[in-house]
């Protein structure tokens, strides 16, 4: 049996060390549950401990899944979307972190047309360059980056608050440092080059690399294995 309470617990307790290394308030981090593969059972148990942020990364398994659960959850969209599944992200998740092109956001943005508010979004960055990843190119000071940012900032039905990125599977965590403060810089610069938008968002960290990716500046962590089945290596990760 997994023991959920003593996961969160000690989750907690780790999210707090790593605040506290780098100096920063552990308020200033969320925790975001990915319950992909998990059952709404298991999401209610979740829930009942106290957690409001849930991470799906397929359209279809979250809206099998949403309607049982109560409304104040915030879901997270944190998976690639294909175009043509766009439509059914609207209606369901409160904030994408997986905007990883011009076109797609556009996509969103016209779906959004009949929102009462704009769609919160963030800009997902494939840091590491592996072909397996989605997500806008991380270079600095790239012309085509800034332009298309330009782009995405105006977007009228959507509000960028951040980044986003996934680092590779590494034995040490501490091996995934430069990729969390490649995002970091990162957004940094498009900050300070798009001073109206909102870009207090970095989501990063996993399971196996939070407490650096807090030390970091993550303000939104993606954990699954750690709460749900500590044991699964990485590469069940999903
Ligand atoms: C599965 C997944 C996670 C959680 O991974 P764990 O290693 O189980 O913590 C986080 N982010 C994304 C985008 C994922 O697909």
């Amino acid at each position: 049996m997994i023991d959920l309470k003593a996961n969160l617990q000690s989750i907690q307790e780790r999210i707090a060390a790593a605040a506290g290394r780098a100096g920063r308030d552990p308020a200033e981090i969320s925790l975001v549950a990915v319950t992909k593969t998990q059952p709404a059972e298991v999401i209610r148990a979740a829930y009942e401990l106290g957690l409001r942020h849930f991470g799906e990364n397929r359209v279809e398994e979250a809206e099998a899944k949403a309607g049982d659960l109560p409304a104040d959850i915030t879901w997270h969209m944190i998976g690639h979307i294909q175009s043509r599944k766009a439509k059914r992200v609207v209606p369901l998740f409160h904030i994408v972190h997986s905007v990883d092109s011009v076109k797609l956001a556009q996509r969103l943005d016209r779906l959004c047309l009949e929102r009462a508010a704009p769609l919160p979004i963030l800009l997902e960055f494939n840091v590491s360059g592996e072909a397996s990843k989605y997500g806008f190119a991380a270079e600095e000071e790239d012309e085509a980056l800034l332009a298309a940012v330009e782009e995405l900032v105006a977007l009228p039905h959507l509000r960028v608050q951040g980044l986003m990125t996934m680092a590779p599977i590494v034995t040490n965590p501490q091996q995934a440092r430069p990729v969390f403060v490649h995002l970091r810089r990162l957004r940094d610069e498009l900050a300070a080059a798009f001073p109206q938008t909102d870009w207090h968002h970095l989501s990063m960290g996993m399971t196996d690399d939070f407490e650096v990716a807090i030390e970091e500046g993550a303000t939104l962590v993606r954990l699954g294995r750690a709460i749900f089945n500590p044991d699964l290596p990485p590469w069940r990760r999903g």
